[in-house]
């Protein structure tokens, strides 16, 4: 494929990945693009083996470059012109919505959209459809730390202070998470704080590469997590190691907690957690005395029917040691997706307006329907969350039309054999993506979009840190912009007055629809954020710098105190049993991302590792008389699959472990249980039952 070369030969950008949004170069040399590494604060220079082989995906030879449409259901995806694709999107969406009302066409983004796409995705659905179906994929990332951050400090910021304050933290308390292989350059700052002194304690099932660094590794069972936060807390209170004056001045809430913590004596909690009472007692007394400490969460704590309770009792835990609302002290969540934070603050979800503001309140629809030039009135209701909305696809639960952007669901989303049946079931699917994905597999109109590196936009990273998204190269010719894509079916809709296709005037917009809400994005203009470094939002005004730590003098509350919650501990909606005997927890490896459309298709990172496997320790192995290596089956209540298995001595006895990253028989949320946290209505794909069996030449799948 040749690139159509833009001015300059150098672009300063960020990797198409994760929330760390590294810093990097993309250099031009005729046709050739190539990644080089540059300082930003993130990466400091470094990145990891996804972000050195990003530019390969510029040249992928399978690339989407015209849209498909298939005639009929079973029928095959046939190339069309752009007109009739989107002539017969428009058409069906509008005789959908006449027959069976506007909820009947949804919407689906994604996480990883550019803060301007977040947005767009969110006023198309309320302004160009009139629907309330609209959510996205970062409903399986972090919105139990979202929601346990907006319960606790009135605002959810994914870091409310730089990533450098980790390397002055006397102690870290980092929780189901494995940033050696999901981000390795954040380790720089864990190494920092361990070489000053500090101490570096991770909680995981597993003993990751990250719990490999640890000065303490707690191997917690499955889902109790919040038996151990709040044995931890328990033990700080008997102990004498809260603070008081930070309780009583900028906390309420707290007696509650006190009486619930007071029945997690060590002994019961080391019976619910497998974790030792002397390591509970130590693990307490390094937080207690620390003068400075840092918490982190992540997917393993998060992604529970349980997670916003598990965040909430850790938080209640730092909060009672007074280590909260000061320098190098505070909770923060390792945001997953590369938008993961900007494209949970501004629509795409289901109860949300841009700003972070709320469809359900009446001031929030009156100012953002002003920027939009529509009566409050107009703008629907609160729609149904990612997995509701998803059960609700096809004739039964009334949802017959669904545009995807930025989302591989076949794959990524849990009970995977369930969630293809229903994308089946819908009169329309319309999936836009740069690459032949699962999804593009089912869908009957498929749109060619522009990648990472051949559109302009804003990202924020994990630290609410505004970054340009600068376009390196030209798409290929035949491709459409997302924006692009949006702004004509609003056309065809009859809505086009309403909608701009060009990323700078979407932005104008969009930071005058932000203006006053908790994410207030009114004085970054493009302007201020080509310093390389970005800036932090809330940013009221032109003048105002920008806010790296939040929360110093009072948190975001109404009356700017932190609440406690009080949280008794809950099994997950799913334990081992006789027939299932074994837990069951996914995750991601270092090089493939997510449900693997960009990662699978850069060699370098398939010859690293090319197929699913499963961790088992050795001895449940040789149980089912396997040696390392060979093919097992795991099977739970949803579905199964074949993996390889991996003989992992560190394992612990009664888990298993599956990286989420494949299709077919070895995708791993053809396992996963569906079962959602009340709140943040995240589904429960860190823990459920599962059995393992040996596979023989007999019964080994045909595909594999
Ligand atoms: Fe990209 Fe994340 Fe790797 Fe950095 S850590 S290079 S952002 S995938």
């Amino acid at each position: 494929m040749d690139f159509v070369v833009a001015s300059s030969t150098e672009t300063l950008t960020h990797c198409p990945y994760c929330a760390l949004q590294c810093g990097m170069t993309l250099v031009r040399s005729g046709d050739r693009v190539t990644v080089a590494a540059r300082a930003f604060p993130t990466n400091k220079g470094g990145l990891c083996r996804k972000g050195w082989t990003a530019a390969e995906l510029l040249t992928a030879p399978d690339r989407l470059t015209g849209p498909l449409m298939r005639d009929r259901k079973g029928g095959t995806l046939r190339p069309v012109e752009w007109d009739v694709a989107l002539d017969r999107v428009a058409a069906e969406m509008l005789s959908i919505r006449d027959a069976h009302g506007a909820d009947a066409v949804g919407v689906f983004g994604g996480g990883g959209l550019t803060n301007e796409k977040a947005y767009l995705l969110g006023k198309f659905a309320r302004v160009g459809l009139g629907t309330s179906t609209i959510d996205y994929n970062g409903r399986f990332c972090m919105a139990s730390a979202a929601a346990a951050g907006q319960r606790a400090f009135g605002i959810d910021r994914g870091l409310p202070f730089p990533l450098a304050d980790i390397a002055d933290a006397e102690v870290i308390l980092l929780i189901g998470a494995n940033p050696a292989e999901t981000m390795p350059p954040i380790m720089q700052y864990f190494e920092e704080q361990q070489r000053r002194g500090g101490q570096l304690i991770v909680v995981d099932p597993r003993r990751t590469a990250t719990a490999a660094t640890a000065n303490v590794h707690l191997a917690l069972s499955p889902g109790s997590d919040s038996a151990l936060a709040n044995g931890l807390l328990h033990i700080a209170i008997q102990d004498g190691l809260i603070d008081r004056t930070f309780i009583a001045t900028r906390t309420e809430g707290f007696e509650a907690v006190r009486r619930t913590v007071a029945s997690y004596w060590p002994d019961r909690v080391e019976r619910q957690s497998g974790i030792a009472e002397r390591d509970l007692r130590r693990v307490a007394h390094l937080l207690g005395k620390a003068k400075t400490a840092i918490l982190l969460t992540a997917r393993g704590a998060e992604q529970q029917s349980h997670g916003v309770d598990n965040v909430l009792a850790y938080i209640n835990l730092f909060l009672a040691l007074g280590h909260a609302g000061r320098k190098f002290c505070g909770y923060g969540c390792l945001t997953g997706q590369g938008n993961g934070q900007g494209g949970r603050e501004h629509g795409q979800k289901a109860d949300q307006l841009p700003g972070y503001r709320k469809l359900d309140d009446p001031d929030d629809r009156a100012a953002v329907a002003k920027v939009w030039g529509v009566p409050p009135e107009s703008l629907p209701r609160s729609g149904r969350s990612a997995c509701e909305l998803l059960n609700d696809l096809g004739p039964e639960g009334g949802i017959r039309a669904l545009l995807v952007l930025g989302a591989n669901l076949a794959v990524s989303a849990p009970d995977g054999n369930r969630t293809r049946e229903r994308l089946a079931s819908l009169d329309l699917l319309v999936v836009a993506d740069p690459f032949p994905s699962e999804t593009t597999a089912l869908a009957d109109v498929v749109l060619p979009v522009a990648q990472w590196a051949e559109e302009d936009g804003t990202m924020t990273n994990l630290e609410g840190r505004v970054l340009r998204r600068r376009q390196a190269i030209q798409p290929p010719p035949g491709v459409r912009t997302d924006a692009e894509i949006i702004a004509d079916l609003a056309r065809r809709l009859g809505r086009g007055a309403y909608f701009s296709d060009v990323p700078a005037e979407i932005f104008e917009e969009f930071r005058r629809a932000t203006a006053g809400g908790v994410a207030d994005y009114a004085g970054i203009s493009r302007d201020r954020i080509e310093t390389p470094d970005g800036m932090y939002w809330p940013c009221p005004s032109e003048e105002h710098p920008g806010t790296p730590r939040l929360f110093l003098e009072r948190f975001g509350t109404a009356n700017g105190r932190a609440k406690f919650h009080a949280i008794e501990y809950r099994p997950p909606a799913e334990e081992p049993d006789r027939q299932f005997p074994y837990y069951l927890t996914t995750g991601r490896i270092m090089s493939q991302y997510q449900s693997g459309t960009q990662t699978r298709r850069v060699a370098a990172l398939n010859e690293i590792e090319p197929a699913p496997f499963v961790e088992i320790h050795p001895d449940v192995g040789s149980t089912l008389g396997c040696v390392d290596g060979d093919l097992v089956r795991l099977l739970t209540r949803r579905g199964s699959g074949e993996f390889r298995a991996r003989f992992t001595p560190t394992m612990r006895l009664d888990t298993l472990f599956v990286p989420f990253h494949w299709s077919g028989v070895g995708c791993a949320n053809n396992l996963t249980n569906q079962a959602l946290d009340p709140v943040s209505k995240i589904p429960e794909f860190k823990v459920c039952a599962v059995r393992v069996e040996a596979v023989t030449k007999q019964t080994r799948s045909p595909v594999l």
